[in-house]
């Protein structure tokens, strides 16, 4: 199942407006999805992983979405 751009930013989205985007520290995350939570880690190069299955075949998904634009509404770089 391929999921669209659009619909995984619009999933992303609702997950930051949520509440469901919390940072530990360290540069992860804990993202409550809606089938599991997951953990969103930040490498030293600025790339972004994420544990779920999604990931593991796309290397994208909403969790690392939602990350993103939870850092850019921070104002993080
Ligand atoms: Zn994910």
């Amino acid at each position: 199942m391929r999921m669209g751009l659009e619909r995984m930013v619009e999933k992303a989205e609702r997950l930051v407006r949520q509440g469901r985007v919390i940072y530990l520290g360290g540069g992860r995350y804990n993202v409550i999805g809606d089938h599991g939570t997951y953990l969103v880690n930040m490498l030293p190069d600025g790339k972004l992983t994420c544990t779920c299955q999604g990931f593991q075949t796309r290397r994208v998904c909403s969790h690392v979405a939602a990350v993103i634009i939870l850092r850019e509404i921070r104002g993080f770089k």
